[in-house]
């Protein structure tokens, strides 16, 4: 049996594009190239941003694709208690501490928050946001297949939210408390998360647990050179012809298709891609022109 347990985390803000395609099916190759499991989690952290219907559409867009997750699917609105157990542990030992700043003030200051509010000892939570201490930021981590990455020094020593002044929970924390409770051994994501995958290790260094390794995929970016997102309205994935698609989405990540693949189902298709995955075929670029 194998250990592995891949994931692939939609935030369900839109339909699935292009790019979370990518990311969806990178996932699953490394994972069943493993023999290893892969599951689905929906990042419902941030109600403003999501778009009613969402996560039943990418959950059913993704079984159009053949990409049929194992165990059930966890949504993130459903863990607040988790997220907020932990901010506590935090709070009492002195790890986390409440914050003040406005957004503009960070703004002021040079665009980076300084532990203005460490050595406050803020007690009133009344709009004030929740930050981490970091004592020993995480400027370089290994990627499977980029090798060594650098961080940028400020973003890697900021103190940064775990809990937002409006309460939802952040992103960071509760993509590593799930990924630490879903058993996730290797993360597999698009290279726009690189940035924060600083913050990410910190956090699995103060919750002592051994972190997971990495791989960072091209980003989809659009003839402007922007992400292809939801936000910017990139189109949802065609769930009538699915075919072409997915042969778009492996050339990107590298396959040389044989000739005659138009021909082969979508589980045949599935099937060649897990027996054929390797990482370095992965292009070696972080950004790549999206054909759509
Ligand atoms: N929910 C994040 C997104 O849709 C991905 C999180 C992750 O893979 O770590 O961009």
């Amino acid at each position: 049996m194998s250990t592995y347990i891949g994931r692939f985390a939609p935030s369900p803000s839109g339909p699935l594009h292009f790019g979370s395609l990518v990311a969806a099916l990178g996932s699953y190759f490394q994972a069943k190239s493993h023999q290893g499991q892969w599951l689905v989690r929906i990042e419902d952290l941030d109600p403003p941003r999501e778009m009613p219907g969402a996560a039943s559409l990418i959950l059913s867009t993704l079984e159009h694709y053949g990409l049929h997750w194992d165990q059930s699917v966890i949504y993130q609105s459903q863990r607040h208690q988790r997220y907020q157990e932990q901010i506590e542990t935090w709070l009492q030992s002195g790890r986390a501490y409440y914050c003040q700043c406005t957004r503009k003030q960070i703004k002021q200051s040079g665009g980076f928050y300084l532990g203005t509010c460490r050595k406050k000892n803020i007690i009133n939570s009344e709009n004030c946001s929740i930050r981490l201490k970091v004592d020993d930021a995480i400027e370089q981590f290994h990627d499977e297949k980029h090798g060594i990455i650098t961080i940028p020094k400020q973003l890697a020593e900021e103190d940064f939210i775990i809990k937002r002044r409006d309460g939802l929970f952040a992103y960071n924390l509760a993509v590593v408390l799930d990924d630490i409770d879903q058993g996730i051994t290797q993360v597999v994501r698009g290279a726009d998360l690189i940035e924060p995958t600083g913050r990410q290790i910190n956090l699995y260094r103060y919750l002592q647990h051994p972190e997971v390794s990495y791989v960072h995929l091209p980003l989809a970016v659009d003839a402007q050179g922007h992400k292809l997102s939801k936000q910017n309205h990139a189109p949802a994935v065609d769930i009538k012809s699915p075919k072409q698609t997915l042969m778009k989405v492996m050339s990107f990540l590298g396959f040389t298709l044989p000739k005659d693949f138009e021909s082969a189902s979508i589980e045949q298709m599935l099937d060649w891609g897990t027996r054929n995955w390797r990482l370095t075929q992965l292009p070696n670029a972080l950004t790549l022109d999206s054909p759509f």
